[in-house]
């Protein structure tokens, strides 16, 4: 069963409402140039000028909202704590915004998976003075040069300083500032990388890359990812989350439990009618055409993936 989309606040329409514009209007192009193969080059060019907003949730706990995956930030005595580090051309405008919540340093950061436009920062946030942690896949993936097919793009090795230092393989438990830090590793979902942390006392929730809020994900089957896997993770982050838990997807706005409801149930539907499709032998050009994901992709198509794009990896995946 689909849940009904329309009484919910729409992702664009939170955007409007919390002055968000900019940065929703830096998102758009990004999955236009997908089509034409050149959607990292894209990505860095415009990540460069994209606005990054600060959004206070809970406690001592903002996010920025900016052109790539979202930023968690623990700020106190400790001096700050990031959850993930957005583009690599982000950076600048990134340690403004960091900047205008308080002129503490940046002492930790912890990647939710490998990719270039969560761990793009990992270089001058070490040289800022943080250690980095991840799943021992981040730091596999970043060692050597890495091809994603589904983006057309061949990743260079990082450079040592963006390297995490510290990597775990299943679950990790760190504190700071006062706050009880808990990783977990995913079985394979969006990536085989994947982690979510969850900040104990507060309540607040990273998925990392397996949730996009009102937004079609990518599926890295490069790296391990696939649509089962993004669908398990899915139904992993149903399992843990509270009524009152503040859910941070890595893309999109900040939700909460309805919104990984309704996530899951648009991949679950999403892959029950693809599979049928292919089963009876239609093309993958046939299964867009078809249009199956029509209900969703006014909303959830303007985002990273096109419609065509996220019904491809659907349909490799079935
Ligand atoms: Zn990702």
């Amino acid at each position: 069963m689909m849940t009904t989309l329309s009484p919910e606040i729409s992702r664009r329409q939170f955007l409007v409402a919390g002055g968000l514009t900019v940065a929703a209007a830096y998102l758009g192009p990004w999955n236009l140039f997908a089509e034409a193969g050149g959607l990292v080059e894209h990505a860095l060019k415009e990540s460069a000028s994209a606005k990054i907003t600060v959004q206070t949730l809970r406690r001592n706990i903002r996010v920025l909202l900016g052109p790539g995956g979202n930023i968690a930030v623990l700020t106190g005595p400790d001096g700050k704590l990031l959850v993930d580090a957005e583009v690599v051309t982000a950076g600048q405008n990134v340690s403004a915004a960091l900047a205008s919540i308080n002129a503490d340093p940046i002492k930790q950061l912890i990647n939710t998976h490998w990719h270039f436009d969560h761990t793009g920062g990992n270089e001058w946030v070490h040289k800022a003075g943080a250690s980095i942690l991840a799943q021992e896949n981040t730091r596999k993936h970043l060692l050597v040069d890495t091809r994603v097919e589904g983006w057309k793009y061949t990743f260079p090795a990082a450079p040592a300083g963006a390297i995490p230092s510290t990597v775990f393989k299943e679950d990790y438990t760190l504190h700071a500032n006062g706050t009880t830090l808990v990783l977990k590793h995913y079985l394979p979902a969006h990536t085989d990388s994947d982690i979510s942390v969850h900040f104990v006392e507060a309540d607040v929730f990273h998925t990392g890359d397996t949730f996009w809020n009102r937004n079609y994900p990518f599926i890295d089957y490069s790296t391990g990812g696939s649509i089962d896997g993004t669908i398990r993770a899915a139904e992993a982050n149903l399992a843990k989350v509270t009524d009152k838990m503040i859910v941070i997807p890595g893309h999109g706005a900040v939700g909460g439990k309805a919104d990984l409801m309704l996530f899951r149930d648009v991949m679950v539907d999403l892959r029950e009618k693809v599979a049928a499709l292919k089963k009876h032998g239609r093309s993958l050009a046939e299964v867009v055409a078809a249009k199956p994901s029509a209900r969703t992709d006014e909303e959830w198509g303007n985002g990273f993936m096109t419609p065509a794009l996220f019904l491809e990896w659907v349909y490799q995946g079935v």
